[in-house]
């Protein structure tokens, strides 16, 4: 037997909680505290030393020597500079730990290296991480030893977003004012505060460590750039939500403590479709939080793998023909008196709050379609979205038929007088529970689901941070709300305004419903019928970030100045350009290196048994058409090999920028392809012993 876990005494023990401060600071500190987090402004200085030094101790007694000011630069992942809490011995040679204030509420990283899009050149180089007192701090356990981890923004000496964090926390802002404006509208006076909310349901691949240690694209890329498929693959649909094995058992074990323990609620986990596929999923939280312990998650996840030998991919296409990694990310909004903004509650045709929110939301995505599209755009993603696994590139709204129908009767009469009811669903066996039925179901193949309360956004790739996604849900519903509040707050007559403005708005934006297959060829062509975007890569949906739309969208509420916008469209082009380079050149390598020495090594032993078959007087004419096959594919792939090894060439000496980006996407990623098709028919013909790595097979269903 496993000793017992009292999981409510683990949970959150490494992290600085708000019961932890309320316990260990002076009231008149926590109180201060508590309103900053609560209304923004600034912790004075005297607070701000005295909560440094009571999470300092905290930490101490912990075993942390260290802390960092943890933050999320433009790479995606999260970066850390330790500091320890030593200060100069005095003259006696004591020396005390120590950690004020100012340490805690700014650091400054000389952290020059991370992209900034041209914000900073090297000689303006200072960089700030600025305390995010809306996220807790926690410790770290890692090989290092626990360290404190400070959540931060991390911004340019003139205040430029540098990061992540900063516009997200900047769009919550945003929904907050202009979504708690609605709240007002319908009367509810009490609310004080509106919160976006997020779960962010994460898929990996585990694999074995050693296999995975044996082939240079999981470790230079974190996907296979060759492999052919495997004899079985997911057709049989036996994984998903299949038994859990005890190696990945274990794994799943260890992972919810580690996570537990820092806060992370970690609450569902379970087999995925495809083989060695999983998901965890933790309860939801306020999309900040939530955008800070995905990142945890993500982290914790590579590292307990490491634990049990297994190395865990997050990207979103590790395996070609095999189903890809998302990140479902639920989103909500909820005041802070308990209204969620999306509760259609038992009659929403007769909820005007709801019905108005809804409407400024079919808005809020119809209008900026082609943003919700880039925010989930990544190197990785290029391979799922639209690959009829994953939503397809085109965004829609899924209602489901009972809200569909709502808004059909109020486009069509101005009134919704009918509700379509869910009813009792019969088992058919008597010693069953009958139940009620949803009035809808599921619609798997839809981008932007609306699931009973929340909106699903089921674009996201396993790899990002769901920070940019949010920051534009945020943004784009904020600028809706925001008009539908100038207009209404000026009505004379506020219920036939309202009524008004919501049959207005679905009728303007009823093109961006749809409930039908989303992974049909029939969708892409209404889709493009209706006039709603298709913009099937991460490099063509770069531009969306610079339009003169969403400049003003974003300038507006204060999320992104133009020059911040330009700067993250050009670090995407550069990340791609980065990406698919590091890609085309450990495709070459591991070409030249292994595939081709293998498959020649191969021949000569095919040559050498043609040449004995036959002196011992017999038929060798299967040994011969084999040499003949190998070889002639062996030469297609030299072929391959040598465009790849001249367009790789040719496109890293380009200037970085757009250009740059489409030549890799146009021709680099071809020439790619091209490659790989000839070493996967090799590797179905040569003989497994001289294969010079692990296989699909050996991959993925050997864990
Ligand atoms: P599934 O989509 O697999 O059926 P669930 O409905 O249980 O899963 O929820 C998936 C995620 O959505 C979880 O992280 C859950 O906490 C989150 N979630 C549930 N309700 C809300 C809500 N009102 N707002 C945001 N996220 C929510
Ligand atoms: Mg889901």
């Amino acid at each position: 037997m496993s000793a017992l876990i009292d999981v409510e005494d683990l949970f959150a023990e490494n992290v600085f909680t708000v019961g932890t401060m309320e316990e260990r600071l002076p009231k008149k500190v926590f109180e201060e505290v508590a309103a900053v987090m609560e209304n923004g402004g600034e912790l004075s200085k005297s607070a701000a030393d005295v909560v440094a030094k009571a999470m300092k101790d905290w930490a101490v007694e912990k075993g942390a020597t260290h802390y960092t000011h943890w933050f999320q630069p433009l790479t995606g992942i999260t970066a850390e500079k330790h500091d320890s809490f030593i200060t100069h011995p005095d003259e006696t040679g004591k020396m005390l730990m120590e950690f004020s204030g100012k340490e805690l509420i700014k650091g400054e990283p000389d952290a020059s290296s991370f992209p900034s899009g041209g914000l900073r050149a090297t000689f303006e180089a200072r960089g700030y991480t600025a305390w995010d007192i809306t996220s807790p701090a926690f410790i770290k356990e890692t090989a290092t030893g626990p360290t404190l981890c400070i959540p931060t923004a991390f911004c340019s000496y003139k205040g430029e977003a540098l990061d992540k964090k900063t516009p997200l926390l900047r769009s919550m802002e945003a929904i907050d004012k202009q979504a708690l404006r609605i709240a007002r509208l319908f009367g509810n006076t009490g609310a004080k505060k509106v919160t976006a909310s997020v779960g962010a349901e994460q898929e990996y691949f585990l694999i074995d460590q050693k296999k995975a240690l044996q082939r240079e694209d999981i470790i230079f890329a974190g996907r296979t750039l060759f492999g052919a498929p495997a004899p079985k693959g997911q057709e049989m649909d036996d994984h998903y939500f299949g038994v859990i094995r005890e190696r990945i058992g274990a794994f799943m074990k260890d992972l919810n403590i580690e996570l537990w323990k820092l806060g992370v609620t970690a609450k569902t986990q379970h087999n995925e479709a495809a083989p060695a596929q999983h998901e965890l999923a933790p309860i939801y939280e306020s999309a900040n939080i939530a955008a800070d312990h995905n990142q945890l998650i993500m982290e914790t996840m590579k590292r307990i793998a490491g634990k049990h030998g297994l190395r865990c991919l997050l990207h979103e296409k590790p395996f070609q023909g095999v189903n890809g990694s998302g990140k479902h990310n639920n989103w909500s909004i909820t005041t802070d008196n308990g209204v969620n903004l999306l509760e259609p509650g038992q009659t929403p045709n007769e909820n005007v709050q709801f019905l108005l929110v809804l409407a400024c939301i079919m808005k809020a995505v119809d209008t900026h379609a082609d943003l919700l599209r880039q925010s989930a755009s990544n190197v990785g993603n290029d391979h799922r979205l639209g690959a009829n696994e994953a939503p397809p590139a085109i965004i829609s709204i899924f209602l489901g038929e009972q809200l569909e129908d709502v808004v059909k009767q109020l486009v069509e009469t101005g009134e919704a007088a009918n509700l379509i009811k869910g009813g009792k669903l019969e088992t058919g066996v008597s010693t069953l529970p009958d139940f009620q039925k949803d009035a809808t179901d599921r619609n798997r193949t839809s981008p932007f689901a609306f699931t009973g309360n929340k909106f699903e956004f089921r674009m996201v790739g396993s790899e990002d941070s769901i920070g940019s996604p949010n920051t534009i849900l945020n943004a784009i519903v904020a600028e809706a709300f925001c008009e539908a509040a100038d207009i209404l707050e000026q009505a004379d007559d506020f219920d036939v305004a309202v009524h008004d403005l919501i049959k207005e708005y679905m009728t303007k934006h009823q093109r961006i419903i749809f409930n039908g297959n989303g992974y049909s060829e029939e969708w892409v062509k209404e889709a493009e019928r209706r006039g709603l975007p298709n913009i099937p890569s991460m490099v063509e949906a770069v531009e969306t970030l610079t339009t003169p739309k969403a400049i003003s969208l974003f300038e507006k509420f204060g999320i992104f100045t133009k020059a911040e916008l330009e700067s993250r469209a050009e670090i995407l082009y550069e990340t791609y350009a980065k990406t698919i380079n590091i890609e085309a050149l450990t495709m070459i390598d591991m070409a030249n290196k292994q595939i081709v020495p293998a498959v020649i090594r191969y021949t000569k032993t095919l040559a050498d048994s043609v040449l004995a078959v036959k002196a011992a007087g017999a038929d060798n004419c299967v040994a011969s058409e084999m040499l003949q096959k190998v070889t002639k594919t062996l030469k297609d792939m030299q072929s391959a090999l040598t465009i790849l090894t001249d367009l790789e060439k040719k496109a890293s000496a380009m200037p970085q920028g757009k250009e740059q980006a489409f030549y890799y996407h146009e021709h680099v990623i071809k020439a790619m392809e091209d490659l790989r098709k000839p070493a996967d028919e090799l590797e179905k013909m040569v003989d497994k012993e001289y294969w010079p790595f692990p296989t699909y097979a050996d991959l993925i269903f050997e864990v």
